[in-house]
């Protein structure tokens, strides 16, 4: 091999060598919970804005997080998006984040809805609240989630399998604001109101309180404007629970869609790049309207579809307490009979 022919061999294995990490550097990978019709929109953004590649593979949370724990240090995911504080706190519990110390995410998203210890960060937020039958009810009868326990609502609730995540969060937060036995004596007023076998989903229990099967329901918002948006003549209609309680704490159960950077990110300047994209105005709007979900970021419009439904006073508990106090408000949830 001449001089001239080896000098140039070693030009291009360093090219090679120098190339290859650069490569790996620009691309993040992200394990998603939020599918794929609601995540492509913003990656595709993200890239054509940065001109990183962003690969996903989306999944329920359960396998997802099975699959995070058994690649350990393998994994080739550097970010994980899932919904429900309670899956996120789990997550974090189970060791599958790492803290990220951002002043952008701490400025954009507010304290109660990301995680004390900085491993997860809210990016949209859903209200859980009440949907009643506006041929039977009237606003004026409904005030708070605890007041679905009273007697007059026997025969008339309808409500979601205590199975979903969603209103063991809500039960969590109910145990927070009154004590165990408080919270226990509501939700066992609740069972007895039902007007039928607690249903799979939000959906399911719209339509029933539209059938007139039961007259009042609690559901995310977004399932009601799914559905209106496909029926827009049903007899439903949204009510702010919470709004007129003198107590910091009152206010409606909003949790959060979110993400966290893997314990094992190969490319955690990326992933926090990603995610601090995700919390800026642009990004918030594309996140939250294309569920008809409500931006974390105060000051970001909302979907004029989701404006139309009105302001409300949120509860401020941080949404972590989904998680802590899920174990407590499943055993409760069984204990009141709620299946
Ligand atoms: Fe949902």
């Amino acid at each position: 091999m001449s001089f001239s022919r080896s000098l140039l061999a070693i030009l291009a294995l360093i090219a090679t060598l120098t190339a290859a990490p650069l490569a790996l550097a620009a691309e993040v990978v992200v394990y998603s919970v939020r599918n794929e019709q609601l995540i492509k929109p913003l990656f595709d953004a993200y890239t054509r804005e940065t001109g990183v590649p962003v690969k996903f593979v989306t999944d329920k949370e359960g396998p997802l997080m099975a699959r995070l724990k058994a690649e350990g240090r393998n994994t080739p995911a550097d970010l994980f998006i899932t919904v429900d504080a309670g899956n996120l706190w789990q997550a974090a519990q189970e060791d599958l984040l790492r803290p990220v110390n951002s002043k952008v995410l701490q400025a954009n998203i507010p304290a109660h809805l990301r995680d004390p210890g900085n491993e997860w960060f809210g990016l949209s937020v859903r209200a859980r609240t009440l949907v009643y039958n506006k041929n039977k009810v009237k606003p004026a009868d409904l005030s708070s989630y605890e007041e679905l326990a009273n007697p007059k609502w026997k025969g008339r609730l309808c409500l979601r399998s205590a199975k979903k995540v969603y209103n063991q969060s809500l039960v969590a937060m109910l145990i927070h604001e009154h004590g165990e036995d408080k919270a226990e004596r509501i939700v066992r007023g609740w069972v007895t109101n039902l007007a039928t076998d607690p249903l799979p989903d939000d959906t399911k229990a719209l339509e029933a309180v539209a059938a007139g099967l039961c007259d009042v329901t609690l559901v995310n918002t977004y399932y009601y404007g799914r559905l209106m948006e496909k029926q827009p003549n049903l007899p439903l209609a949204i009510f702010w629970p919470n709004q007129n309680l003198k107590d910091r704490n009152a206010g409606v159960h909003v949790n959060v869609s979110g993400a966290g950077v893997t314990r094992h990110a190969k490319n955690e300047k990326e992933a926090v790049r990603l995610l601090e994209w995700l919390s800026s105005d642009k990004a918030q709007n594309l996140y939250a309207d294309v569920n008809l979900e409500y931006p974390v970021k105060s000051d970001v419009r909302w979907d004029p579809a989701v404006a139309a439904w009105g302001r409300f006073k949120s509860n401020l508990i941080n949404v972590s307490q989904a998680g802590a106090l899920q174990t407590k408000a499943v055993m409760l949830m069984d204990r009141a009979g709620y299946k």
